[in-house]
């Protein structure tokens, strides 16, 4: 994988990793604390100084030591360490080694100890060195990794490269150690996908760090990403999500914005709170409150509680209202909750406390901002740390063909992004149900879209599901409202895609929801005579599991019996008597399906005739 040991050399020598193009990766560590380097001392684990890349270099997936006697100098060899290369470490040929620079805080902390001073440290050394790395990983204890990343996401402006915290529950030096599959991942993914986001890597995924949360302290999946699903999934295969990463919307250079207010805090409704408690939390200096209230955002409906807030409302203090269930956002859907709205305070959608803490303390530090505008952007997707749309809706930020062509038109109003959204969304639609991809459709249901939404042919989402025989999509779209009755440019329903793609079950799921064949008879019996001649019983049966009249009359007042008979179609004319084909109907020249076999003295159709003339009679 090497280009060539001289390449390597001068690399080393310029001593600046990023400026080197080839098969290699440069990522910046910035080891903070946290249990993965640390060692216990009076049998309490503690952060211990200079140990850890002494010991990363006794472990080989960490440190190639053949590589780095050959090409690391001296001075380079103290915190340089490169990524081992071996055939069965999932490094494809397409996959850079990393060569990796460890930079030690000191202290080193436990994350207890941590805050806006440490996090402005982390942002500051981003920014200094972010020219010459292709990615950051954070090691970070585990405890407040999701109150660190949130603030990072919004201090990180334009963030054009991964920036990934990890940790460990059991340091990296121990057996059982999860920090080194953390780390390691980390750092491949760091040097190798260009993720523009702060996340957090833990246990084979990672996730964005603003939507997350430290759910457990004891196992090794430590947290959860409750309303997103992972960036990245580890697994044989890095698999990014792609569609779901946050771009920056404005085309600026990265930027740092290192002071954070102090002056929030998070309020936690529980039944009976009194209003002695809820007024003390609004003393000055506050500036935020971040409320955590009761199921889809409700709070008692009491007259003291809405007073106090909508007085520190009027102050000027800003209140973001977000849920204290794990999953879900808050919504004004009962009158609890809209109480809350009516006094100022804002929706925080689906925002873990850890985030609105974080914007809030963002927004409130932004001077040149005004308090309405501060107001306003609690409210908005700055991060991907919300979905924007009130009621749980998702972003259509999340649809990475809206963005792009939203950026290249310069738009940025919602108006104009809804315009936008009014014509991508249909082609969008139907693209998904191409698919198959019912997570899409949703999305773009939630969204707003019209999933009866039609393109520039008249054709619909279910028009498409039916002719790709796509059945779960069928069936979500059914269920979703879709329209069976939508013609298309050629007066084709759904159904006639169902019919086309001889797919029984569709037919029926079609059926019951209402569907019709919308052609008119002589259409219909030219398409049967015309189905006849290609011999193909199992076309006709769908056409009778769509409820066809198999004795409509074609411009000659023909019907798919004439055919089938002069055609000696035995089978076919079988199956038409048995399902209601009448043969004594004339064509416009006198001809009845019984003449036709009589003519021909057909005697297997002549019997089929008269058995069923016979059971007429009976
Ligand atoms: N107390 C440690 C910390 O947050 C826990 C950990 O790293 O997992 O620094």
């Amino acid at each position: 994988m090497l280009k060539s040991a001289e390449l390597v050399k001068t690399m080393i020598c310029l001593s600046r990793p990023g400026t080197v193009a080839g098969p290699f990766a440069k990522v910046l560590v910035l080891y903070t604390g946290g249990t993965i380097g640390m060692a216990t001392r009076d049998g309490v684990f503690v952060p211990m100084k200079n140990i850890l890349i002494p010991r990363l270099k006794t472990i080989p997936i960490f440190y190639d030591e053949k590589f780095a006697n050959e090409y690391f100098t001296e001075e380079q060899k103290h915190n340089h360490l490169i990524v081992q290369e071996s055939p069965d470490d999932g490094l494809s040929t397409d996959v850079h080694r990393v060569v990796y620079v460890v930079e030690e805080f000191d202290p080193l902390l436990d994350s207890s100890n941590m805050d806006i001073t440490d996090w402005s440290m982390i942002a500051n050394k981003i920014y200094s060195s972010y020219d010459q790395y292709d990615g950051f990983v954070v090691l970070h204890g585990t405890d407040t990794m999701a109150y660190t990343a949130s603030a990072l996401s919004f201090m990180c402006e334009n963030l054009g490269k991964p920036v990934i915290f990890t940790g460990s529950q059991i340091p990296i030096f121990e057996a059982r150690s999860d920090g080194r599959d953390n780390f390691i991942s980390s750092l491949i993914v760091a040097g190798n996908h260009c993720i523009p986001e702060v996340l957090i890597c833990f246990d084979r995924k990672i996730f964005r760090g603003n939507r997350c949360i430290k759910k457990d302290s004891s196992r090794l999946s430590a947290f959860d990403s409750p309303n997103m699903q992972p960036l990245v999934t580890l697994a044989i295969n890095i698999m990014v999500d792609w569609p779901s990463v946050f771009r920056s919307w404005e085309a600026s250079k990265f930027q740092v914005h290192t002071t954070m207010c102090p002056n929030v805090a998070l309020l936690r409704i529980f039944p009976g709170i009194t209003t002695q408690t809820v007024r003390a939390f609004f003393r000055p200096p506050i500036e935020g409150i971040v409320l955590q209230t009761f199921g889809a955002g409700n709070a008692p409906n009491r007259k003291d509680l809405l007073e106090v807030f909508k007085e520190a409302s009027d102050w000027g203090v800003i209140i973001v209202n977000i849920t204290q269930c794990t999953r879900g956002a808050v919504a004004t859907s009962y009158a609890t909750g809209k109480a809350l709205n009516d006094a100022g305070i804002i929706s925080g959608s689906d925002m873990t406390p850890e985030a609105a803490l974080a914007k809030l303390k963002y927004v409130l530090s932004k001077d040149e901002w005004t308090l309405e505008k501060k107001r306003e952007y609690m409210g908005h997707n700055l991060r991907g740390e919300m979905t924007t749309n009130v009621e749980g809706k998702l972003s259509i930020l999340d649809f990475e063909l809206i963005e792009s062509v939203a950026k290249t038109l310069c738009l940025s109003s919602r108006d104009e992004i809804a315009k936008l959204r009014e014509s991508l969304y249909p082609n969008l639609i139907l693209s998904a149900s191409r698919k198959g991809d019912i997570k899409t459709l949703e999305k773009l249901r939630q969204t707003g879209g019209n999933i009866s939404a039609t393109n520039q042919d008249g054709r619909t989402a279910l028009h498409v599901a039916c002719r790709n025989s796509k059945l779960e999509t069928v069936g979500y779209l059914l269920h979703h409202g879709a329209s069976v009755h939508v013609k298309d440019y050629h007066g084709d329903n759904p159904l006639i895609d169902a019919i086309d793609m001889k797919n029984e079950v569709v037919i029926k799921m079609l059926v019951q929801a209402g569907a019709v064949i919308p052609w008119p008879p002589i259409k219909v019996a030219m398409e049967l005579c015309s189905i006849v001649l290609g011999q193909d019983l199992n076309a006709i049966k769908c056409w009778k599991l769509a409820g066809v009249d198999f004795n409509s009359i074609d411009y000659n007042g023909r019907t798919a019996l004439h055919v089938a008979v002069c055609r000696r179609e035995f089978e076919i004319t079988k199956y038409l008597i048995e399902n209601g084909a009448e043969y004594t109907i004339e064509d416009i020249f006198g001809n009845t399906a019984l003449s036709h076999a009589k003519k021909l003295e057909h005697c297997e159709i002549l019997d089929v005739l008269q058995n069923s003339m016979d059971s007429e009679c009976l």
